[in-house]
């Protein structure tokens, strides 16, 4: 069945998989729901969008994401409240940020009514698959690839946009142990840092692995010139209390603008807690660490909210993380979780609700 809506072509799925999934028990990113939001670029231009069943896709193999790594992506939520009604949080940041990553790999930048009317019209179709309940949420992957098959090295004439989702559950999300990065980067001045772009992701995984092969979950990430500076946590940004004060970095190339930190950085004004913007070095925390001082360390993001390190490691030097009991990483949690799932009031105007 093909029907159009707001210029949308919408062909609907004869069937639903919903039965076949156990809300209860979800591994993260492997489910997807009955349909996908399409659009390719063209001739200069972005053509008629389409939902479909969420299905494979074929491409060339010359195609040049395969080769060249051209390909953005972004990472949100949709929330359901108790009474059914659908929301998004902050997306016109998103929806910017694409487009912010896009440019940076010569990719074209995606019309906003497009996003918004594709977005908000697939969620509508598989309503079914947002559950209401504080920390449920439909995880929504919007992304962008280079499908002309040609494999000379330079930009594509031909991009796919596409939008898929993922139900996720609420979980509770142990504390990490990490280590600070001492050779590898996650990213450089002048490079593609604060892009999501898929490669940034492709280059973490061997270094990464290398730090799980010690114990540790993840690498805090500190500058490519110095490491000297502590930047991001894992694909998280992050954030660290010294006493009562919060310190985080300040957004430049190498860091991603996260939704998350910035929504952290204003909750942490409207409850009163003092948080600096500003470079933060290893010794500063080493030092905070053995003087008592350093009573938080988490990072931060659309996925898993907020997630507590509890010890960190620099050269041979292994630093525990003891809880406190007034935690602010899990009162900015619960904060934004009330503000995502409609529960509490919404004084930045955070919400979107999907009508
Ligand atoms: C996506 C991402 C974040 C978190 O951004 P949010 O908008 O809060 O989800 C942080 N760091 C990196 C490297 C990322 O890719």
């Amino acid at each position: 069945m093909a029907i159009h809506a707001d210029n949308i072509v919408v062909e609907t799925s004869e069937t639903s998989k919903i039965n076949n999934v156990d809300f209860s028990n979800l591994d993260f990113g492997r489910v997807f729901t009955d349909h996908m939001f399409v659009c390719d670029y063209e001739n200069g231009a972005w053509q008629t969008p389409k939902i479909m069943p969420y299905q494979s896709l074929t491409f060339e193999p010359s195609a040049r994401v395969f080769h060249y790594g051209q390909a953005v992506f972004e990472g949100m939520k949709a929330y359901k409240d108790d009474d059914g009604k659908i929301f998004l949080f902050r997306p016109k940041q998103n929806f910017d940020r694409i487009n912010k990553s896009a440019a940076r790999l010569a990719m074209p930048e995606f019309p906003e009514d497009y996003f918004f009317n594709g977005l908000e019209t697939l969620l509508k179709l598989d309503n079914e698959w947002i559950k209401s309940g504080v920390g449920n949420s439909l995880y929504l992957r919007p992304f962008v690839i280079a499908t002309e098959p040609a494999i000379s090295a330079s930009p594509a004439n031909s991009y796919k946009f596409i939008i898929i989702c993922s139900p996720a559950k609420s979980y509770y999300n142990s504390a990490v142990r990490v280590l600070i990065a001492e050779q590898f980067s996650r990213s450089a001045d002048g490079g593609v840092g604060y892009a999501k772009a898929a490669g940034n992701y492709a280059a973490q995984f061997y270094p990464t692995s290398l730090a799980q092969a010690q114990g540790f979950q993840q690498i805090i990430w500190t500058d490519a010139n110095t490491h000297k500076y502590l930047e991001e946590a894992g694909t998280m940004n992050v954030f660290f209390r010294i006493n009562d004060k919060l310190i985080t970095a300040p957004n430049n190339d190498r860091i991603l603008d996260g939704v998350t930190r910035k929504s952290v950085i204003q909750l942490a004004s409207d409850l009163g807690i003092d948080c600096e913007v500003r470079q933060i070095t290893v010794e500063e925390i080493k030092t905070a660490a053995r003087e008592g001082s350093l009573k938080e360390v988490f990072g931060v993001g659309t996925a898993a909210v907020i997630s507590p390190v509890s010890a960190f490691q620099h050269q041979d030097e292994l630093f525990e993380i003891k809880d406190v009991e007034d935690s602010y990483g899990k009162l900015f949690k619960q904060t934004l979780l009330n503000i995502q799932h409609n529960v509490t009031e919404d004084v930045h105007g955070w919400r979107h609700e999907v009508k």
